[in-house]
């Protein structure tokens, strides 16, 4: 069923039961006035058809059966409703200002009032509803018991597509505009602009139109480019443009494999076959190793767009509430789905939960967002990441939150090597600078050798260190300079031994490797290939895919 009609049900189900306060939170006023008079007047949603009766402190209430003018004093207006006899619903916009925060203090006499006016919206003769829109959520706490919260969409593909053929039938109308757009065109302009309130869709379509007079697939770029500047001005979700490959990634073969399985697993074909779309992953393990990096190749490899959700400003009250921003974080991932949504460092935000004396706030955002990952529908794949495991509330590891928890550990030597190689391709495209160097097996196993301990990052470093060297004597690269850092470096494996026992013991019955069997395979100083020592002392479980 269409989202918007099972929204207008639910709606019109709550107006019948006598829900005396409903809040819609959006900067769609007119959308939601929209669909909220299409509930009132439909007799089969609402059974008793009312009058929507509107509320701003500029004009008071205005609706056909409003007689008396002097209503634009809130304290008025709730007489006026208390006392109105007539079915209806009335829509109060901007009644947040009332309850507080922002440095202003919540009006006690209206929130009162308020309470008081409850009774006469559950038992008058004739029904009657309060909704509250306004473009921030704020709950007094003597109400939230009485209100409902309805989350209200962005606007579909069907809701965009129409209001984009009103636009090209207007402009053709007028001459003002050339067309070169086909249904398959205009479906990929469409499906750009997801993500957007109607009124930001018209606008980057509108854009589109005037730079060069002609609307045509290629404009794509134009509204993609509107909508990341959008979605920017949220200040929690950021797009990140990543062309970087799975091939870049070197090492973790038992996650690649997992996540190649559910590649198409977002096109309908799969849905027909009866695969629900995958939740996502938590990935957890030793800093440096490559999370954020593998993160960044799923968008590449899926070819969906990576929106990246920065969970310490849900929380650090720098941009609205954090109830509203997490809630509105979510709508916008689901409104661009399929999408990925990449929450790194996940622990910064739920770590401590009940213990930060932020009365309940964090629990009430980590409870909203666990049940929305559990019962989402829209194909959303979280991939969170976290290096401090300990500090993660349980719950969120419970089966049914993310499909898997991965373990990225130290990089075993064989994928040492792969890193290796991963990087000296990378640096070394200059036959002036590669000299004689080979990035031959012999030189990537020697590497791998020496590096016993180092997670990618340092890895990285080495070759960074090794290339100064050489550029600093003005020659090319040698095997000796790579070597000679390897020597220096003091791997964080060495530094902070301690903590990396306790983040494998802890994968140990939590987590699956990222590494598979093949790769846990160590070589000795002869360069032949054996089971590792280590293998048993690695952390996460060995569960090959
Ligand atoms: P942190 O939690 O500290 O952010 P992380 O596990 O997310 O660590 P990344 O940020 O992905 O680590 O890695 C840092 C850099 O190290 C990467 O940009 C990359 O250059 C290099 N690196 C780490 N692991 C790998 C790997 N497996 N393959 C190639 N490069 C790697």
């Amino acid at each position: 069923m269409d989202a918007l009609i099972e929204k207008k049900i639910l709606m019109g189900n709550l107006f019948r039961a006598r829900f005396p306060f409903l809040y819609i939170s959006t900067w769609e006023e007119d959308r939601a006035l929209e669909m909220i008079r299409s509930i009132a007047t439909n007799a089969e949603w609402i059974k008793t058809p009312r009058e929507v009766i509107t509320w701003t402190v500029t004009n008071g209430l205005t609706g056909e059966g409003i007689t008396k003018k002097d209503t634009k004093a809130p304290i008025q207006a709730l007489d006026y409703i208390e006392k109105y006899e007539k079915p209806a619903i009335f829509v109060l916009h901007d009644f947040h200002v009332y309850f507080g925060e922002d440095g202003r203090l919540p009006d006690f006499q209206i929130i009162r009032k308020l309470r008081d006016v409850i009774s006469s919206l559950k038992q008058s003769a004739n029904p009657k509803n309060v909704v509250f829109i306004s473009p921030v959520l704020r709950l007094p706490v003597e109400l939230e018991k009485d209100i409902t919260i309805v989350d209200f969409q962005l606007p579909s593909a069907k809701e965009i597509r129409q209001s984009l053929n009103e636009m090209i039938l207007v402009n053709q109308e007028h001459g003002r505009i050339e067309m070169n757009l086909d249904e398959q065109g205009r479906e990929v302009l469409v499906n750009a602009a997801l993500g957007l309130t109607l009124a930001e869709a018209e606008n980057a379509f509108a854009r589109a139109m005037v730079e060069d007079g002609k609307l045509s697939v290629k404009d794509v770029e134009v509204i993609l480019e509107e909508k990341e500047q959008i979605i920017k001005k949220t200040g929690i979700l950021e797009f990140i443009p990543s062309k970087l490959k799975m091939e870049d990634v070197g090492g973790l073969e038992n996650l690649k494999r997992w996540l190649r399985k559910r590649d198409k697993s977002w096109l309908e074909s799969a849905r027909e076959y009866g695969l629900p779309a995958p939740k996502g992953v938590l990935l957890t393990g030793v800093p440096g190793c490559g999370k954020s990096l593998i993160s960044k190749a799923i968008s590449e490899m899926w070819q969906l767009p990576l929106l990246r959700l920065d969970i310490g400003k849900i929380f650090s009250g720098l941009v609205g509430s954090s109830e509203e921003n997490m809630r509105k974080a979510l709508q916008t991932a689901e409104a661009i789905a399929p999408a990925i949504l990449w929450i790194d460092e996940i622990e910064k935000g739920f770590s401590g939960l009940n213990t930060n004396g932020d009365s309940g706030t964090t629990s009430r955002i980590f409870g909203h967002f666990l049940t929305w990952m559990q019962e989402k529908e829209k194909p959303v794949f979280v991939i969170a990441t976290a290096n401090n495991i300990s500090a993660l509330p349980p719950e969120m590891l419970r089966k049914g939150r993310f499909d898997e928890i991965f373990f990225v550990d130290l990089p075993t030597h064989r994928e040492r090597v792969e890193i290796f190689k991963v990087h000296l391709h990378k640096r070394l495209q200059n036959e002036e600078i590669k000299g004689t160097f080979q990035i031959s097996d012999y030189n990537l196993n020697t590497l791998a050798q020496i590096t016993e301990g180092f997670v990618g990052a340092e890895i990285e470093q080495v070759v960074i260190d090794g290339l100064f060297d050489a550029f600093y004597e003005n020659r090319s690269v040698t095997m000796k300079d790579f070597e000679k850092v390897c020597s220096q470096l003091i791997p964080l494996s060495v530094t902070q031994q301690e903590q990396i026992k306790r983040i494998r013991d802890w994968a140990n019955v939590r987590a699956v490797a990222a590494t598979p069997r093949e790769d846990r395979r160590e070589y000795k100083s002869n360069m032949e290939e054996c089971e590792a020592g280590v293998l048993s002392s690695r952390g996460g479980r060995t569960i090959d895919f």
